[in-house]
């Protein structure tokens, strides 16, 4: 059963994770490790490691990697990764010397969209786009049923679209880019700002946290907020609406007829995408004498980079 099968490999700012992924899109096994994100020729070897351990099991053709970060046209070289070490670093190359068969690099929020594309929310999708919602913001565009890389590679990057001028800074070295507003990291800034005020609104939050507003997590958040803790709950709704009215943007551009949202923070659900849904609706320029497009949360969680960047070195 499967065929031919291949590694999928995600490189993210604090785990590599790889996955053996059979043609249908199915993850057979998964392993981690740390990402030593400074070090590049760490962050290689921790994949070369994970894929020669995969490799004593499976018999495998080749290796698709997902990395957060700007890929050339060729997709062998990572051209700039700003939350890891690399700049012009030739990924392709140096993992191909490790593991003697063929690599593919592609973007990592590209790979989950072509993964979403072709197993997850975005099947039946020939018009789509996907925001990646982590630490950051990542995008992929996929139109006429392939990935659309533009002239250097590196369209997609939606994160970093300025939406408020002299805005906040961002790990890019712009200020005001979206994902500022509308990530992760945004949900946990709002709640810390709050708490470090000793509002009575943040005393559960404070409370998890152990009285220090720097230790609130997003996953602290995002369980207050299940669990129906106004603030988290508001700072949801917060990013929520950053989000939607960041989409009807984009659908002024693209017109898409999906936009898959995913990345951690899309785990939270509804709690993330009914605000999402209200302000994009809101927000989108002649609503109500147009067709709608739908907001869908990701299918395959954080396995869809892995099992994209697998499917892409199978069809390489
Ligand atoms: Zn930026």
């Amino acid at each position: 059963m499967g065929g031919v099968l291949t590694i999928g490999v995600d490189v993210g700012g604090t785990k590599t994770a790889a996955g053996v992924v059979d043609e249908g899109g199915r993850v057979l096994e998964t392993r981690g490790l740390p990402t030593p994100s400074r070090d590049t020729a760490g962050t290689e070897a921790a994949i070369v490691a994970l894929v020669s351990d995969l490799r004593e099991r499976y018999v495998v053709e080749a290796v698709g990697i997902g990395a957060a970060g700007y890929i050339d046209a060729a997709r062998s070289t990572v051209l700039f990764a700003p939350n890891l070490a690399w700049r012009d670093e030739p990924l392709q190359q140096a993992v191909e010397a490790g593991v003697g068969i063929p690599v593919v690099v592609e973007n990592d929020a590209n790979a989950a969209a072509w993964g979403e594309y072709r197993f997850g929310a975005g099947v039946g999708f020939d018009e789509q786009l996907m925001v990646t919602v982590g630490t950051g913001i990542g995008g992929g565009i996929v139109y006429g049923g392939a990935l659309v890389r533009g002239g250097f590679g590196i369209a997609g990057e939606f994160g970093h679209v300025r939406v408020v001028p002299n805005g906040h800074v961002c790990g890019c070295g712009n200020h005001g880019c979206w994902e500022q507003y509308a990530s992760g990291s945004a949900l946990v800034r709002y709640v810390r700002e709050v708490a470090a005020t000793h509002s009575p609104q943040a005393a559960e939050i404070l409370d998890v946290a152990g009285g220090d507003p720097e230790a609130i997590s997003g996953l602290m958040i995002t369980a207050a907020a299940e669990a129906g803790d106004r603030l988290c709950v508001e700072a949801f709704n917060e990013i929520g609406r950053w989000l939607g009215e960041g989409i009807a943007d984009l659908a002024s551009f693209f017109d898409p007829a999906l936009v898959v949202v995913g990345g951690g923070v899309s785990e939270a659900g509804d709690l993330l995408l009914d605000p999402t849904r209200e302000a994009f609706r809101r927000q989108l320029t002649g609503r109500g004498h147009r067709p709608e497009l739908e907001i869908k949360r990701a299918a395959l969680g954080n396995k869809a980079g892995m099992t994209g960047a697998a499917d892409l070195a199978r069809h390489r």
